[in-house]
């Protein structure tokens, strides 16, 4: 019987494989963290989360993201962040406010199955605090805005 899954393919960014099913992800997303008290949970709510990296494989993605993240201009700390509620800007060191919005980078697995898409072993890669964040997106506008306005 033929499903109507047609299989997603992708390409892996190191070896070039193409693969399906099993991807090794690293995403660039606007989140911000909802704190509550009580013995409830906090709740990250995501904007804007862009895949960045597609690899095959934990090893691939470990060899293909020194280079992908020195390509985003953001150096990946030794100890990753996590939800917080205060952790550190990985340019510039400062403290980012996890409730606010700002940028994060992680890294996840993502299996396809034909009903659903799992997500396992989610992990921050780095944050940046606001200002770092609006550098480099202030920079990448006005390339991108080169042409004349009329
Ligand atoms: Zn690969
Ligand atoms: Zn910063």
């Amino acid at each position: 019987m033929v499903e109507d899954d047609a299989p997603l393919d992708f390409y892996c960014m190191t070896c070039n494989l193409q693969f399906e099913r099993l991807l090794f992800d690293v995403t660039r997303a606007q989140e911000k963290v909802h704190f509550y008290t009580e013995g409830r949970l906090p709740e990250v709510e995501i904007v804007e989360a862009e895949g960045i990296g597609v690899f095959c494989s934990w090893r691939c993605r470990r060899n293909g993201l020194a280079a992908l993240m020195s390509a985003e201009r953001v150096p990946v700390p030794a100890i990753p962040p996590t939800i917080g509620p205060i952790e550190r800007c990985a340019r510039c060191n400062g403290p980012v406010d996890m409730a606010a919005f700002h940028t994060t980078y992680s890294q996840c697995e993502l299996t396809f199955e034909p009903d659903r898409t799992r997500v396992e072993n989610f992990e921050y890669l780095a944050v940046l605090c606001r200002r770092c964040a609006s550098i480099y997106e202030s920079g990448v506008t006005t390339l991108e805005e080169t042409s004349p306005i009329a």
